[in-house]
Formats: C-alpha cells, structure tokens, sequence
C-alpha cells in the first residue's frame, strides 16, 4: 500500500475521495453496496497508535468524511468501521454501510477471501460517480 502511491485505481476499486492523508476506494466486489476502504498515504504505519496526534486526527476526519459520504448515498441502517490489517499491515479502514437484507445483520461482515464478482459496470458507476460528487463538497 505504501509503494502504490495515491492511484485513482488501485486494483481493488476506484477512488471517490482524496483526503488530507487517506484514500477512499469503493470496492468492486460485490462484497456489499458501498463497501470502501480508506488508506493511510503518510508514511508506512501499521496501527493507529503509531500515528501522532496531528496524524491521527487528520486521519480519522478523512474516515468520518468516508462513512458520511457513504451514509448520505446509500441510507444504511448502520455503518461499520474496521480497521483490522490482519492480512495486511499498513493502516487502513473498511468502511462498510450495513442494510436490513444484510447477510450477518447481527455481526461483523468479514471481508472475504475468495472475493465475489464485481458489481454490473452501471450499478459500480454510478454509485462511483453519485459518491464523488458528494466527496468534492466534503468536508461536511
Ligand atoms: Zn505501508
């Protein structure tokens, strides 16, 4: 994650929003309608602890930018936050809208191994689009 730069595209799903420190990506797969991820840009971190007061501020607003994003988009019944790094360590952040036909409605909704088909182009799109749009007026 560190050695990709800030790409539009970083293979997993294409950028909406472009924060002070972190990147968000809506994910391709059709894991869940909105699944993002956010991604530390500073230098390679692996926990939030390791980032300096100023850093983690900065971070978490970009977070918090995401997940309204999210929200105002797709109306979840709730929002996840996970910031796990497990199987790859530099710090980063699902942000994932939950819904009532939601697979785990009373868990946590892993991000899975084998990943699922991507999205129909259109649907992708334009939510892509539609989250882009309500990025550039960030922050709320
Ligand atoms: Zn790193």
């Amino acid at each position: 994650m560190c050695q990709e730069g800030r790409p539009e595209d970083n293979g997993f799903g294409l950028r909406f929003l472009c924060g002070c420190v972190a990147d968000a990506y809506l994910q391709r797969a059709a894991i869940q309608r909105g699944y993002t991820v956010v991604i530390w840009r500073g230098r390679h971190v692996v926990e939030p602890t390791e980032l300096t007061s100023a850093e983690a501020v900065a971070y978490w607003l970009d977070v918090v930018d995401t997940a309204r994003t999210l929200e105002t988009h797709f109306q979840p019944l709730k929002l996840n936050l996970w910031t796990a790094g497990n199987g790859l360590p530099h710090l980063h952040t699902h942000v994932i809208p939950r819904f009532l036909d939601d697979p785990a409605p009373e868990g946590p909704l892993a991000y899975p191994d084998d990943l699922p088909d991507p999205f129909p182009d259109d649907v992708f799109r334009d939510d892509l689009a539609a989250l882009r749009k309500l990025a550039s007026s960030a922050r709320f």
